[in-house]
């Protein structure tokens, strides 16, 4: 998607030659005009697979996928980072190890908004070694749910995510990738 990598071009900090912040339009303030787009790609992209539910993780995920949502005209459930205050049978949660922080967090969803048969679409802001999207998998697929395509926002291809769900079988947009991060330069594939 041109425009969205004309904006990571212009607004994107390299952090180092494998992070990259996009504070300014994604992970802290939202360009809610270029969300609307990306909604809209990710949209038609997987129209014909039949979405019956949007599902992110909290929270970054959350504005490219209400968009998308919108789009389908489907629910959007976000899964939880935050340990809930009671554990029972209503939950589902599994461990995710997080790239940018190096520590593992519990991902957590309500059993009752994912249902056996749903077709669910899974949007994420980045894909780095694909354990987010795996922890996602595992919860979707654990009820019964299936995992008809999974969009992202930012790939960074030199990291391993892409292959290990493709070797999965997964339908996979993103909607740049980036071959390489160095000397504070960012450049696709
Ligand atoms: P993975 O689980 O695929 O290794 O990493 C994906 C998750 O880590 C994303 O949900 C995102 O929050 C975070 N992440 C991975 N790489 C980056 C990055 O370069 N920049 C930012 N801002 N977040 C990242």
């Amino acid at each position: 998607m041109e425009k969205l990598k004309e904006k990571i071009l212009s607004e994107g900090k390299v952090i180092s030659d494998s992070i990259l912040k996009v504070d300014s339009f994604l992970n802290h303030q939202v360009d809610v005009n270029l969300m609307k787009e990306i909604g809209e790609e990710f949209g038609k992209y997987f129209n014909s697979k039949n979405i019956t539910k949007v599902v992110t993780i909290e929270s970054s995920g959350i504005s490219p996928a209400t968009m998308t949502a919108l789009y389908l005209n489907v629910p959007l459930v976000f899964l939880k980072k935050q340990k809930p205050n009671t554990l029972n049978n209503d939950i589902l949660q599994t461990t995710v190890k997080s790239f940018t922080k190096g520590e593992t967090y519990e991902l957590t969803v309500s059993k009752k908004y994912l249902q056996k048969d749903d077709n669910i679409l899974l949007i994420d802001d980045f894909l780095a070694n694909g354990e987010a999207a795996s922890g996602a998998i595992r919860l979707i697929e654990a009820l019964g749910s299936n995992v008809s395509g999974i969009g992202i926002v930012i790939e960074k291809s030199f990291q391993p995510g892409r292959k290990l769900l493709e070797s999965r079988g997964y339908d996979i947009y993103s909607l740049a990738r980036i071959k390489q991060l160095s000397d504070g330069k960012i450049y696709f594939l």
